[in-house]
């Protein structure tokens, strides 16, 4: 859950089912789905299910662990769904993109080599 009193996250409500999703892949404290709006031909966003950190940076400080468990499904997924090849992004703060304070990486591949690591 997110700290007292804060409202869920959009990926929190994603994971307890409360807005649906294109569920990929599922453990006990992580879970994959569709991005609602693909940048590649495989866009899966892999995400802790309990909102505690907002950012990549957060996250590798508070729990490494579970970092490691992000790590291993985007690869899992990439597995899959893009021939076990994959580019991880974690988007972290508003300059860089990031839209959802809820800690997650977004799993690219299917096809990427036109474009750029921008
Ligand atoms: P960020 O921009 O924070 O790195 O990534 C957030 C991602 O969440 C975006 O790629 C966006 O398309 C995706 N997204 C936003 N709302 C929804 C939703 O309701 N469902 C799904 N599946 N993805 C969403």
């Amino acid at each position: 859950m997110s700290d007292s009193g804060a409202r869920p996250s959009l990926f929190e409500r994603i994971a307890t089912r409360e807005i649906p999703a294109r569920i990929v892949l599922e453990t006990e404290r992580v879970i994959a789905f569709h991005d609602i709006a693909p940048k590649a031909p495989v866009h899966v966003v892999v995400t802790p299910k309990a909102g505690d950190y907002r950012d990549v940076v957060e996250l590798a400080a508070g729990d490494p662990g579970l970092l490691a468990e992000l790590v291993a499904a985007a690869h899992e997924v990439a597995d899959s769904l893009a021939d076990g090849q994959f580019r991880l992004v974690f988007n972290t703060g508003p300059d860089a993109g990031q839209t959802v304070f809820h800690v997650h990486a977004h799993v690219l591949g299917g096809g990427l080599e036109e474009t750029s690591l921008g």
